[in-house]
């Protein structure tokens, strides 16, 4: 997945920055490439250009070295995997927890981070419908060995007629993930990780540049991901209770946001939290204040993610990489709320 500095500078003080840079690439430049020939249409310097410009490095990492350095941060008896939350109930002294066990769990906030499907979404905002991009995407990771044309250290954007490619560098280079969008008939399922067909990259990437076409020899498992989001919320917290990422603002991909505002999310959230006045009170107001914050700055990302479809012109194309997302990519939360930086380098 790609870090970008909104995300990475959160992260840094929280402690996890050497760990990125030993598992994460910083890309050096985000090169789009015409896809008959491979020519070089435009290039973007990254890497200590947008280091000095957004002060704070863009990584590109593989989500399970993401996971595991997270998880590394929190006790490991603070964690309790497999349990399905089922409902809750909210009283004045707190939330109970019900799960699929048959287990309960007694707190005084509850938090759902619980993903695109969100039970708590549903108990906090209602049902919803799937929005269908119109799209899908053909995605996997392979050896950077096997595209032996390609820089470890690039990222590359490959825009043809009927689809685009994007392929950019993760485990220290040694790998690199690819996103193939193309349109697509709706019908899938609101998944990322149903089959894929080796033969559907082949028939997509016949005519294209031998660089990238390599890819289809060089794929094995294929994944298939249908891209849906939903309907910004109109509110996401009750007295005790509240959402973060993607059970509050499912997003497409195109801008590589998803995981990088659910930090932000998060960071906000601790905030709030921390500065809470005591009883239900102040934990109400701290979830308001926290939404009051988060809803608007992601609600602007939820729906600018939709502008980065598949194109259905050479045009469009063009028009796609002039689009501008410096103002997400500079935001810094923490210092938005509290006026410093230095709320995390205390709690690290
Ligand atoms: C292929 C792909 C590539 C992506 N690339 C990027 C990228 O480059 N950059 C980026 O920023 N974002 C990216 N995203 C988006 C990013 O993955 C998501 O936005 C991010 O994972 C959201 O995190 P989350 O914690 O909110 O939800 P999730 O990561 O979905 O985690 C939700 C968790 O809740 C659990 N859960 C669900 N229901 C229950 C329940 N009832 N009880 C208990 N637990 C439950 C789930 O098992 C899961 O572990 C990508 C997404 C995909 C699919």
């Amino acid at each position: 997945m790609h870090l970008g500095p909104n995300g990475t500078r959160l992260l840094q003080r929280l402690g996890l920055g050497p760990e990125l840079e030993r598992c994460a690439v910083r890309p050096e430049a985000l090169e789009v490439r015409a896809f008959h020939n491979g020519a070089t249409v435009a290039r973007q310097e990254m890497g200590e250009a947008w280091q000095q410009r957004f002060r704070a490095p863009y990584y590109t990492v593989h989500r399970g070295d993401l996971h595991r350095m997270l998880s590394s941060r929190v006790p490991a008896e603070r964690v309790h995997t497999g349990k399905e939350l089922v409902r809750f109930e909210e009283t004045v002294y707190g939330v109970v927890l019900h799960f699929a066990d048959g287990t309960d769990a007694h707190a005084d906030v509850l938090i759902g981070a619980d993903g695109v499907h969100s039970a708590v979404r549903r108990a906090v905002a209602g049902a919803d419908a799937p929005v269908y991009s119109g799209n899908s995407a053909l995605r996997g990771v392979v050896d950077a060995a096997d595209l032996p044309d390609l820089d470890p250290a690039l990222m590359y954007m490959y825009a043809g007629p009927t689809a685009r490619v994007l392929l950019y560098p993760v485990a220290g280079g040694r790998q690199f993930t690819y996103v193939v969008v193309t349109p697509a008939a709706e019908g899938a399922a609101e998944s990322w990780t149903s089959a894929g067909d080796r033969t559907d990259l082949d028939a997509v990437l016949t005519g294209w540049d031998p660089a990238v076409r390599a890819l289809a020899d060089a794929a094995g498992e294929v994944r298939r991901w249908a891209l849906y989001d939903r309907e910004p919320l109109e509110r996401w917290s009750t007295a005790r209770t509240t959402l973060l990422g993607d059970a509050a603002h499912p997003m497409l991909p195109h801008h590589g946001q998803g995981a990088n505002q659910a930090v932000e999310d998060a960071v906000a959230l601790a905030v709030c939290l921390e500065e809470a006045a005591p009883g239900s009170d102040g934990i109400a107001a701290a979830l308001r204040r926290y939404e009051e914050a988060r809803r608007p700055h992601t609600t602007r990302v939820q729906l600018g993610s939709r502008t980065g479809q598949q194109p259905k012109d050479a045009a469009a194309n063009r028009r796609i990489d002039a689009e501008s997302v410096d103002w997400v990519l500079d935001h810094d939360v923490e210092a938005a709320l509290v006026g410093s930086e230095n709320r995390l380098h205390q709690a690290a």
